[in-house]
């Protein structure tokens, strides 16, 4: 059995049907504004194994740029995972939401650019101006520009 977890209110749960990758912050404007915080925790999934087991009809979904679409349990608002566009076989989805929030850790910090000021993490992860230069799908192009967004958000 894979890595499980909810939403706040505990009508949406999921499990994951394999090991996720590629953990790291992301500090965009779009992760500020959708979580109410300064930055979320991420880590990736293939598409299709990130697995609801309660509460599917609750998951709604918002389009948040050009090329990202966002879930969320429609009962409370809890964030649950971000499809974007040119990552077509993966979902990100939010590490805390697991049953055990630690259960993985951020490897890395995106969109460093649009950090909060006050915000100051006391790692030694790399940290990239935006994303990340080997992030999958974007190889040999750059990566796609919302500008309608104030301060370059990811997704
Ligand atoms: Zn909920
Ligand atoms: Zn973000």
């Amino acid at each position: 059995m894979g890595l499980t977890g909810g939403c706040m209110c505990g009508n949406v749960r999921f499990e994951l049907k394999s090991e996720p990758s590629d953990c790291g912050w992301c500090h965009c404007r779009t992760c500020q504004l959708n979580s109410g915080a300064p930055a979320m925790a991420f880590a990736s999934v293939r598409n299709g194994d990130w697995v609801a087991t309660g509460g599917d009809d609750s998951i709604q979904t918002v389009k948040t740029s050009s090329f990202g679409h966002r879930a969320f349990c429609a009962q409370c608002g809890t964030p649950l995972y971000v499809r974007v566009d040119h990552q077509p076989a993966t979902v990100d989805f939010s590490i805390v939401t697991l049953d055990d929030p630690g259960a993985i850790e951020p490897e890395f910090h995106i969109f460093w650019g649009s950090k909060v000021p006050w915000f100051n993490p006391g790692d030694d992860l790399p940290k990239h101006q935006r994303f990340r230069p080997d992030t999958p799908g974007l190889e040999g192009t750059e990566p796609p520009d919302d500008s309608s967004l104030v301060g370059g958000a990811r997704a």
